[in-house]
């Protein structure tokens, strides 16, 4: 029987015997013999809902990495392969790391915010918009980070440099879209951008490779720069 993983840190959850627990999430106490090596135990009221899952993996961990949060989020069993919950999660993760790494930021605050402003871009916003909603929730995050808006001076430039540059290196590769290669594109480009332009500087992963290859069925192979074809 394949080990559990925990919704909350990705580790691997050994069965036990059943105690009682607080959920890590909403902290009610409740039975369970599934704890993760970190001591993490959710609920199963908590594991079902996938939007406070979001809300609190980004609330509650300390990593100053973002694409390891983003992985966090991505690897709940209610996030699909595609589709436009990836324009909150980039986002979402950015602002968790962004105050992790020190950035002033009410993290609550920005975490709705972010979830209303990615609502309004739908799925196919890449092939149809030009403008994949992955790379411009970096410009959401960043958005909400510099306290941005239509009618600022100095500071109203500056999202949409950080989301030219990630819609850039999101079509320097064909099609089909992929959500998970966009986000992946999108973080390196906002984790760079972020350090020039604000001096909060993020962890990014030596090398990003995808795990999720056999999920997809358009996967571009070893057109895709985090593919793990043909690179060992
Ligand atoms: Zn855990
Ligand atoms: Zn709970």
């Amino acid at each position: 029987m394949p080990a559990d993983i925990c919704p909350f840190c990705n580790e691997t959850t050994e069965k036990g015997t059943p105690t009682e627990t607080a959920c890590t999430i909403c902290g009610k106490r409740f039975v369970t013999d599934k704890v993760c090596s970190k001591g993490h135990a959710v609920c199963l009221p908590c594991s079902s809902n996938a939007d406070e899952m979001i809300r609190q993996i980004c609330l509650k961990n300390d990593s100053k990495n973002p694409v390891e949060i983003l992985e966090r989020l991505m690897s709940l069993p209610q996030i699909p392969m595609h589709g436009p919950v990836h324009h909150r999660l980039v986002g979402s993760a950015l602002l968790s790391a962004y105050r992790n790494s020190g950035g002033e930021l009410d993290l609550e605050y920005a975490l709705d915010d972010l979830k209303w402003r990615s609502s309004n871009v739908p799925g196919g916003a890449c092939g149809e918009w030009g403008c994949c909603g992955a790379g411009v929730s970096a410009g959401m995050a960043l958005g909400i980070i510099l306290d941005n808006g239509p009618m600022e001076r100095e500071k109203w430039p500056i999202p949409m440099r950080l989301t030219s540059r990630t819609l850039a290196s999101i079509s320097s590769v064909h099609g089909p879209r992929c959500c998970k290669r966009d986000s992946y594109f999108t973080m390196v480009e906002a984790i760079k951008f972020i350090s020039e332009n604000l001096s909060v500087d993020m962890e990014l992963p030596e090398k990003i490779v995808c795990t999720r290859r056999s999920n997809n069925r358009q996967c571009i192979g070893s057109d895709c720069p985090f593919s793990d074809i043909g690179k060992d």
